[in-house]
């Protein structure tokens, strides 16, 4: 999707600093913080939403929740939640999937 955000990002073309990269995902800040460490684990794959996956992406959201828990270890967060917005009514502002990592601590 050439007009996506996440897109953008997960292919480093703003250059933002990732806590986590492999082929598949990154995991960076959110711009816009709604707790102490509020990140975002996103899939490099352009997804709109949960309500968009297709049976082939179960693996790679199981790899979104392990980089989730891989990260907020690494940060020693003992406590967290891990959120998916879904749809314009569930939420969601940027329609590229992705789960959302939220913590007091960090
Ligand atoms: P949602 O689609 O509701 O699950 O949330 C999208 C999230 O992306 C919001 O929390 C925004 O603050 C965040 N966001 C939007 N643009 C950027 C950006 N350029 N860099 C980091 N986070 C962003
Ligand atoms: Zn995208």
């Amino acid at each position: 999707m050439s007009d996506c955000i996440f897109c953008k990002i997960s292919q480093g073309q703003f250059g933002t600093s990732f806590l986590y990269e492999d082929e598949e995902i990154v995991v960076f800040r959110d711009i816009n913080p709604k707790a102490k460490t509020h990140l975002l684990i996103v899939p490099k794959k352009h997804i709109d939403s949960v309500m968009t996956l297709e049976e082939s992406d179960e693996l790679l959201m199981g790899k979104l929740v392990m980089a989730g828990k891989k990260v907020a270890a690494d940060l020693k967060l003992d406590g967290y939640k891990l959120q998916i917005h879904v749809g314009e009514s569930g939420g969601q502002e940027v329609f590229h999937v992705h789960v959302h990592l939220l913590s007091n601590q960090g």
